[in-house]
């Protein structure tokens, strides 16, 4: 008798409720496109390719059949609900519409280029036992802090700069982001971590950029014109 062996599920937030008006343009930032493709529909191929097999997408409210639109075709099943009005409540919207699955990625439709190498990696940390993992990169620039009128170089050999997808445990998302009703934090392994959880690194890439201004997007052309070859 021949087996089929079906892998575990890994389950995906994509957040895309943001307004995006930074980039400029008449549509949201996530439907911009590149090289031809919503940002957003990059976004969820990108996470595919590396091992995800369903992706709640979280919109603004009123542009559910607009992103419809941007994910036919996508290569893995896509369910469209409404976000809120910060980045940690529209990834709770997210965790109320979840499908089965023991490992969650939470990821930025703003980061459409994420090697599929990053998302394996954060994937294969939550499966061995993580319940929270982060992509992160070496700081290039000098960093100052500034206080007041004066400021002071800050060390940058032990700074990194945090990336998504971020990884966890269905179990301590859910806990966490219950817990942290109220309280705001900049991602998920913040919310985690502030309910006690460990965080666990893994290399992010340069790739993985979030395209916040039009130089950004220029930047992500010139990256895909690299990998067609
Ligand atoms: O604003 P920022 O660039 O930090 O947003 C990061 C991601 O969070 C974006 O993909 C954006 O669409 C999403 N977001 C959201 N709901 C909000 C605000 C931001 O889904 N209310």
């Amino acid at each position: 008798m021949i087996h089929t062996t079906h892998p575990e599920p890994v389950v995906a937030i994509v957040v895309a409720a943001g307004s995006g008006v930074r980039l400029g343009g008449d549509v949201p930032k996530t439907l911009r496109l590149l090289d031809g493709r919503p940002l957003v529909r990059w976004s969820v191929d990108a996470l595919a390719a590396g091992g995800v097999t369903d992706v709640v997408v979280v919109v603004g409210d009123g542009l559910q059949g607009t992103y419809q639109t941007a994910l036919a075709g996508a290569a893995v099943p896509c369910r469209i609900v409404v976000g809120g009005a910060t980045r940690q409540e529209s990834v709770s919207c997210g965790i109320a519409a979840l499908p089965d699955g023991e490992v969650v990625l939470v990821h930025d439709a703003a980061r459409p280029l994420v090697p599929h190498e990053v998302v394996r990696a954060v994937v294969d940390a939550v499966r061995h036992g993580a319940d929270a993992v982060i992509p992160v990169v070496p700081v290039s620039d000098t960093v100052r802090q500034v206080l007041g009128d004066a400021s002071t170089v800050v060390d940058r050999s032990g700074l990194r700069a945090v990336q998504t997808p971020q990884g966890f445990s269905r179990s301590a998302l859910v806990a966490s982001h219950r817990a942290a009703a109220g309280a705001e934090f900049t991602d998920d392994a913040a919310v985690c971590e502030a309910s006690g959880y460990q965080v666990v690194l893994v290399a992010g890439s340069r790739e993985a950029l979030k395209i916040t201004e039009p130089l950004d997007l220029a930047v992500a052309e010139v990256i895909v014109k690299g990998r067609r070859g």
